[in-house]
């Protein structure tokens, strides 16, 4: 446990330090030196397949990546989480794996089962649940110090986070999911403004597959106070209990905050649980809600067509009624 950490002296010779995102790709290439599971599952990522979908010019890629397996297919009601050992607890780590720390309570390191050039898993360290309540300042500071090279996402305990009992983020190489490149149009073409304040604006979107907020701004106190407000109205529409489902990605470009949010009806899609011959193992996160589809099994790679990704998103994407009203309440 205590050699967990990488001290900067020791970093300084797999790449420059100087930045907090420079630091995560110094980790990186440590890593992949070092840890044989590391190297292997990141060189596995030069043979995965990917294939594009377009919807109206609304791009989705798919990636075939078989080491998506576990992650997608995780147990995670809560008698199975209780069984089962926590595998972001820093003492349950493999042994070959090294981090450097965010701040007092955050640990940065290198997600074993990638699906890009570079992925990371952003760990509290203390076993506390997975929660955006009171931890979005913590997203949006890391959304900034790591914007010039990834993109930041949550999931929540309910809707795609394979260890809801353990707080993380995770980051991932910028500009791979298609929503980052296409959130400019999406606003212009399918966005309505619901808020604004200076350069702080909120808007609602809807471009036909999902229904998404996008939030945006300079200053992060009044990013928060908007955040803060539609978790309130969320949560007010169910009855549900734990935090009201979403995922979130966020980047960072001329010190501008750009926060997509997707608040969503299900974990999982109908075709998750069809028979053996039917059913898709898929399991929408933030990435595919961000418009990169994760499918372990070649099967399903093969069968996923536009009709079926369509429903997909349909199914796991806020209701018509909920989304209407959060977009026209009072902000
Ligand atoms: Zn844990």
């Amino acid at each position: 446990m205590k050699n967990l950490i990488i001290p900067d002296e020791e970093l300084k010779k797999y790449g420059t330090t100087a930045t907090f995102s420079g630091k995560a790709l110094a980790l990186l290439n440590q890593q992949k030196m070092e840890w044989e599971l590391c190297a292997k599952n990141y060189s596995g990522l030069k043979t995965i397949k990917t294939k594009i979908f377009k919807f109206n010019n609304i791009e989705i890629k798919l990636q075939f990546n078989p080491g998506r397996i576990k992650s997608t297919s995780a147990k995670v009601d809560k008698e199975s989480i209780k069984k089962r050992k926590c595998f972001l607890c820093i003492e349950n780590l493999p042994a070959g794996q090294r981090g450097i720390k965010f701040n007092d309570d955050y640990t940065l390191l290198c997600n074993p089962f990638p699906i890009f050039d570079e992925h990371y898993t952003i760990i509290n360290e203390k076993h506390t649940p997975q929660q955006i309540k009171g931890n979005f300042p913590v997203f949006l500071s890391l959304v900034r110090e790591l914007g010039d090279k990834f993109t930041v996402f949550y999931n929540g305990p309910q809707c795609g986070a394979s260890a809801p009992d353990h707080m993380h983020f995770q980051a991932g190489t910028k500009n791979v999911m298609p929503v980052e490149n296409e959130y400019e149009k999406l606003k212009r073409k399918n966005g309505v403004v619901i808020y604004q304040s200076g350069l702080t604006l909120f808007y609602a979107v809807n471009d036909g597959l999902r229904k998404m907020f996008f939030l945006e701004g300079t200053e992060s106190s009044a990013l928060n106070e908007i955040f803060d407000e539609f978790y309130t109205k969320l949560a007010d529409l169910t009855t549900a209990k734990g935090e009201p489902m979403m995922n979130i990605t966020g980047f960072y470009n001329e010190n501008i905050w750009k926060i997509v949010i997707y608040p969503r009806e299900k974990h999982r899609p109908s075709f998750y649980y069809l028979e053996d011959a039917e059913r898709l193992t898929v399991s929408p996160a933030a990435v595919d809600m961000s418009g990169l589809v994760i499918v372990p099994r070649e099967e399903d790679f093969e069968k996923l067509n536009v009709e079926i990704i369509k429903q997909i998103y349909s199914e796991v994407t806020i209701n018509d009624t909920g989304f209407n009203r959060l977009r026209n309440s009072v902000w």
